[in-house]
């Protein structure tokens, strides 16, 4: 699987090895995987199509070619070791990797909304250190940079405003990052989404929503969870992920596609005012 029409991107299977750039999948009659995890080549095909929608949406929307605006396109890892629940962008390798999950509780995790909140992360407050080969050099200008903290400043009063328990704030510099690539990986999934409906029948309603109500109910389905106080104190304050709860509720209040399928109005617990409403790409 090879692009040539977006910078070369291309997917390689990993055959469960953790290191490497394993094998780039190769198809001689040009038909990939079956949908389903007995064909290897299935999760790639995902994982692929989620690099070339992110490539697309950020050319098409912000004009860039590629993460870092250099015209080359990403490898994306797929079967990346043994029962790994997890996908990551990686500004060394300039890649993006991704686990096949436990086979229970998650399956290949090469979905879009995880492809695209990956891959912002190679611009996001730690990929604006790292070029295009993956060295250690600030590759934005100083004018790019400074309005980029500006906006992401945004997202880090945002989050000091959640509190885990009373009185104890999520640390919004400690998760900003996590959170900007939440935004960015929804926002490229939404257009993604909406461009994937162009020129077909519109999709039926189901139990009462509308597709866009689903599809920030499949966002919200992923963050479902219980946590123990004691967990939620520990991870408020090591980890760089947000609490469950405002991995949903922080992004999609700053979203007017949200507001819009929700029919919420200025004012709605749901809706950030616009003073207060980031955006960062
Ligand atoms: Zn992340």
């Amino acid at each position: 699987m090879v692009d040539d029409t977006r910078g070369n991107l291309r997917t390689s299977d990993m055959h469960n090895r953790p290191f490497g750039q394993g094998e780039i999948f190769t198809d001689a009659d040009n038909n990939w995987g079956n949908g389903s995890t007995s064909d290897r080549a299935s999760a790639g095909v995902d994982a692929h199509f989620s690099a070339e929608q992110t490539w697309d949406y950020y050319l098409t929307v912000h004009g860039r070619t590629g993460i870092k605006d250099d015209g080359v396109g990403a490898l994306s890892r797929v079967h990346y070791r043994k029962r790994y629940n997890n996908a990551k962008w990686s500004d060394v390798c300039e890649c993006m990797t991704y686990g096949d999950g436990d086979g229970t509780l998650f399956s290949p995790l090469v979905s879009l909304d995880v492809a695209g909140h990956e891959m912002t992360h190679g611009f996001d407050d730690q990929g604006a250190k790292f070029d295009a080969n993956g060295n250690l050099v600030l590759w934005w200008t100083p004018e790019d940079l400074k309005k980029f903290n500006e906006r992401t400043n945004c997202v880090v009063k945002q989050f000091d405003s959640y509190e885990a328990e009373p009185g104890l704030h999520q640390k919004g510099e400690l998760v900003v990052g996590e959170s900007v690539a939440d935004l960015g990986g929804l926002t490229v999934a939404y257009a993604a989404y909406q461009k994937s409906l162009q020129g077909k029948p519109r999709p039926k309603n189901i139990n009462g929503f509308t597709p866009e109500q689903r599809f920030f109910l499949g966002w919200a389905q992923v963050w479902a969870q219980n946590i123990r106080p004691e967990a939620a104190r520990l991870r408020n304050a090591t980890d760089p992920h947000p609490l469950a709860r405002f991995r949903v509720n922080g992004p999609l209040s700053n979203m007017p596609t949200f507001a819009a399928a929700y029919a919420c109005k200025e004012g709605d617990p749901m809706v950030r005012p616009p003073d207060k409403r980031c955006q960062i790409w």
